[in-house]
């Protein structure tokens, strides 16, 4: 049943994690706002509360996925909000944080304006899209500061973008950002190591992602980004952070004082160079590329000590017919949105971390750091946007039960744990275990 007004509920008999913590044998009475009424045990449930007993299993906070790729408008062949959305549930996430890389890119006051009113309606979850920090956006940002979490700019080319040309452009795009304000997120690899790269190659090496695309790219993109950063007083942070030493330079920089955060993403945890090179039809092939075994444990370990606090998906949706096309013409990047919880489950375990450390990744570290209020923990006041967890039982991926359109996983057939049974949106039922519940009913978080 769908629910016009979402109704007020206590819940109860399981664990909650709040964001940053477990609680054990603990409640949650949401009310008929859509908010967190109270946490804690042995809750009063009011007279008009509908009793939800959870059996047992674990309830947190909807999941923040800070990038993702939905290409609406322009490109939705390859996905769209609406196949993005259901996905995103899924995988247990109810705000995405998106990112449009394919034309019209979003370097206007209006064309964000379009983009946010085109979405209502359409959106299962709630959405965030960054602005595109490009020259065509030189005078404008001013207008979209109060549309956008940050604005996002391609330091190397990537799969849709051609990246920054030099150094005197990236010190005009992130002046611009700093007068109006607004933090700069990057995708950070450097033009010319790949290109010295790809002069060099043997044969062999040019069909190898990690050769074409090496760590010294990264981390000389990084550190030329921090410069820049620091000089004009930009905020910036480094998406999805792929070596350990690009890492390392972001949380020294941090230490010294500079408003510079990072995050990674799950497929630098979880997979390695030779794994992606060896998968068929260029499925793990992303920007930046897979690294060694050492990069995925030195990520891991600055995740586990809070230095690299957030985890975004990267989620890039191509047709398999396009990713099946020769090494040097397959697009990059793969879908993963849709099965984000239980990655971060598998996070945890490989790398034997805290699960608080690892949910946190992917709930209130990157609410904080884009300032998404209500967003990401269960406390009194917070979004109801809850999600019900079994963390036990292991499933199998299957790349055509799916929800989004792609229809594809790099981890298809993969044993994971931590899917999904059920999610709220606002304290509205929006998922029920197999698939989307009720019409859309995402709402945009810009303007605040
Ligand atoms: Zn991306």
């Amino acid at each position: 049943m769908t629910e016009d007004k979402p109704v007020s509920r206590l819940f109860r008999g399981g664990r909650i994690f709040d964001g940053r913590q477990f609680h054990e044998n603990s409640e949650i009475r949401c009310g008929g706002d859509g908010l967190v009424v109270e946490v804690g045990q042995n809750l009063t449930p009011a007279p008009e509360d509908e009793i939800v007993d959870i059996e047992g299993h674990l309830l947190m906070p909807g999941l923040v996925d800070c990038h993702v790729h939905f290409r609406e408008p322009g490109l939705e062949r390859k996905e769209g909000y609406s196949t993005g959305s259901a996905g995103a549930l899924h995988g247990g996430v109810t705000t995405v944080l998106e990112i449009q890389n394919n034309p019209p890119l979003m370097v206007s006051r209006e064309l964000l304006e379009a983009k946010l009113e085109g979405l209502k309606g359409v959106s299962r979850v709630d959405y965030a899209p960054y602005g595109s920090l490009t020259l065509d956006a030189i005078g404008a940002l001013a207008g979209m500061t109060s549309l956008c979490p940050a604005v996002k700019c391609f330091l190397g080319c990537s799969t849709g973008a051609g990246g920054v040309k030099s150094r005197d452009e990236m010190k005009a795009l992130f002046t611009e950002a700093a007068g109006a304000g607004i933090q700069v997120v990057a995708h950070c690899e450097d033009n010319a190591v790949m290109e010295r790269a790809s002069q060099i190659a043997s044969p062999d090496e040019a069909l190898r992602h990690d050769f074409m695309r090496p760590s010294e790219a990264e981390i000389v993109s990084i550190r030329d980004a921090i410069e820049v950063a620091e000089e004009v007083g930009t905020r910036l942070h480094v998406f999805h952070i792929s070596s350990e030493a690009g890492a390392r330079l972001v949380v020294e920089a941090a230490k010294q004082g500079f408003p510079v955060t990072g995050s990674t993403a799950p497929h630098y945890l979880l997979l390695t160079g030779d794994e992606a090179h060896e998968a068929p039809e260029n499925r793990m092939k992303v920007n930046p590329s897979v690294k060694s075994p050492d990069d995925r444990r030195g990520l891991a370990k600055l995740l586990g000590e809070g230095l690299l606090p957030v985890v975004g998906t990267d989620h890039a949706p191509h047709p398999l017919d396009e990713k099946r096309r020769p090494y040097s013409k397959a697009p990059s990047g793969f879908p993963s949105v849709d099965i984000l919880l239980p990655l971060m489950f598998a996070v945890a375990d490989r790398h034997d971390l805290p699960l608080e450390t690892v949910l946190s990744a992917v709930t209130s570290a990157p609410a904080e750091e884009f300032g998404l209020s209500g967003k990401g923990a269960l406390a009194p006041g917070c979004s109801a946007d809850l999600v019900l967890v079994d963390t036990e039982s292991v499933f199998q991926v299957d790349e055509s039960l799916l929800p989004s359109r792609s229809k594809w996983s790099p981890y298809h057939g993969w044993e994971l744990r931590g899917r999904p049974l059920k999610v709220w949106l606002r304290g509205r039922p929006v998922w029920d275990g197999s698939g989307p519940v009720g019409v859309p009913l995402g709402r945009p978080l810009f303007p605040k």
